[in-house]
């Protein structure tokens, strides 16, 4: 009887559950990789999210081979061909996979006619266990993230003494909320230049048959385990300081600000979970940094990413099909290209996202999200798109931030309201309408931003279900007070916005 082992390519790490259960005689377990043209190509994906996956996926399988593993590596147009020619080839009876965090491609792995018994072992990437996760929810009144992580912070003795929380809060979020000032002075980002093995890929991706999005000049990500430790220790020393104060701040020309970039390494198992809180909460007691900053980092991993994970295992199959909203508005073209918007603060992200494939939390949420959820786009249009162009995105965190969080498409599985909002917001948290042609406390009249009079005509759209809501009665009182004739003008540019961004227009 031969164990054969398929490593996919989120699961980098020695201490993936399938390479665990065979680490005792590696010399004698093959295991297969396998980069397959067919799945690339099923949506438009970022060209430095092909380099960063393939190119850590090369490097991760010369790690396994250093280690004494036998290790087969193919680059092929589909995943089954390979598959099956390695299990015949080394006369494989049990294929053991780390079950896959996408549910999509459980099914497929499942439903795939190999001559072999296939073995699905617990994905453990995360802290919590999906079984865990469910005994949580089971005959909860209320989901919310914040018992979730309390719980999270208490099972798992994080930031706790003497079963209460170090500093006596649980949440320092009020403290996170502030606005850029002038000249602040941002730490530039780690950046790795590629090796000869990333530039490799490069070269292979730039001559790929099928299209694909965004630049892939200036590669500078990290691929390996190596140096997605460097990233967490540079993230900690030069950014977590200020992490928490300036969280939802956004300033023209600084990508990445004080947020950590570690999305893309621990959604492909270059780092877990556990080793990033341990860092950063060991920081707090070793270095004196900030409790805000601090605390605010860890319920990012702890709470949001373990809650979202969660979510989205234990909601029923069809949770990235739902459109409460009903939404139907193709999504604008200049999501595509950023060259055909001139609103700033779209413009600014989206050519932010086409260079480097990251925008942080506020700017998905607040710009790009917010705006498609106030124009009405389809929901699901969106997560294709955010899937796509995204260096971290993956289905398990696409379909609870984008149809959740961001478009309530699910109509309020876990948040209490949608993320709609005005250009106040923007306004307020970032410089981008300094220097836009629209203006940003005009919603009716000439220059009338679009952020303005599409929260107007999206909440009198809705207003029945947001009434349902309870949590929207001070917007709804607002919108009463609206003269009947700038809503009706609101709602006409509305119209013919969405008339003018028609894609075949
Ligand atoms: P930091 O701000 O430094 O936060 C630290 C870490 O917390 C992140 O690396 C991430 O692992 C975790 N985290 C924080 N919030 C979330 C969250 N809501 N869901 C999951 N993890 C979270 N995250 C992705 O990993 N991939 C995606 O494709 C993705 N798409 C998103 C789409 C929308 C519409 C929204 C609202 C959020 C999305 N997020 C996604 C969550 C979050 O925006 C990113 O994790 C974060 O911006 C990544 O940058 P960072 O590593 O610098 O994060
Ligand atoms: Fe964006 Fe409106 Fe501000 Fe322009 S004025 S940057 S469109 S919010």
């Amino acid at each position: 009887m031969t164990i054969g082992i398929w490593v996919l390519g989120t699961q980098l790490s020695t201490e993936q559950a399938a390479l665990k259960s065979c680490a005792n005689h590696k010399e004698e377990t093959p295991v297969i990789m396998i980069e397959s043209q067919k799945y690339a190509a099923q949506r438009r994906y970022h060209q430095k999210k092909l380099v960063l996956v393939w190119s850590a996926m090369r490097h991760f399988a010369a790690t396994l081979q250093n280690e004494g593993w036998l290790v087969t590596y193919r680059v092929a147009t589909d995943f089954v061909t390979p598959l099956r020619d390695w299990v015949e080839d080394n006369e494989i009876s049990e294929l053991r996979v780390m079950t896959p965090s996408d549910r999509a491609f459980r099914s497929f792995i499942h439903n795939l006619d190999l001559d072999c018994q296939v073995s699905f072992l617990p994905d453990n990437h995360f802290l919590w266990s999906t079984e865990d996760f469910q005994q949580w929810i089971d005959n909860r009144k209320r989901i919310l993230m914040e018992d979730f992580y309390r719980q999270g912070r208490k099972q798992f003795n994080v930031l706790m003494a003497d079963n209460q929380p170090v500093g006596g809060n649980w949440n320092y979020d009020q403290e996170n909320r502030k606005p850029p000032k002038k000249n602040l002075a941002v730490p530039s980002p780690l950046n790795f230049p590629p090796d000869p093995l990333t530039q490799e890929v490069i070269e292979e991706v730039k001559s790929l048959s099928f299209p694909t999005y965004g630049e892939i000049e200036n590669f500078d990500w990290g691929v390996t385990r190596e140096q997605a430790q460097q990233v967490l220790s540079y993230f900690i020393e030069e950014d977590l300081p200020n992490f928490g104060t300036y969280q939802d701040a956004m300033v023209t020309g600084e990508k990445t600000l004080w947020h950590s970039l570690l999305s893309p390494y621990l959604n492909l198992g270059l780092l877990s979970p556990e080793e990033v809180i341990h860092a950063v909460e060991n920081a707090y007691y070793e270095n004196y940094l900030p409790l805000n900053s601090v605390e605010g980092l860890i319920r990012q991993i702890l709470g949001w990413r373990e809650f979202l994970h969660g979510i989205y295992h234990w909601a029923d199959a069809n949770y990235g099909e739902r459109n409460w909203f009903n939404h139907q508005q193709p999504l604008p073209d200049f999501f595509w290209d950023s060259t055909q918007t001139d609103m700033n603060c779209l413009k600014q992200v989206l050519q932010q996202v086409e260079s480097t494939g990251y925008a942080h939390h506020i700017q998905r949420l607040m710009v790009l999200s917010n705006f498609a959820l106030i124009v009405g786009v389809s929901p699901q249009e969106l997560k294709e798109w955010f899937h796509a162009v995204f260096i971290d995105a993956y289905d398990w965190v696409m379909e609870t931030n984008v149809i959740g969080m961001g478009q309530f498409a699910d109509g309020g599985v876990f948040a209490s309201k949608p993320y709609a909002s005005s250009a106040n917001y923007i306004n307020k948290m970032s410089d981008y309408c300094e220097n836009c042609c629209y203006h940003p406390r005009r919603r009716s009249q000439n220059q009338a931003c679009p952020f303005n009079f599409f929260y107007w005509d999206f909440i009198a759209r809705h207003r029945e279900q947001l009434q349902s809501l309870g949590r929207m009665n001070l917007v709804l009182a607002n919108l009463r007070k609206i003269d009947p004739e700038e809503l009706a003008q609101m709602q006409e540019l509305a119209n013919n916005w969405r008339e003018k961004h028609r894609p075949d227009s």
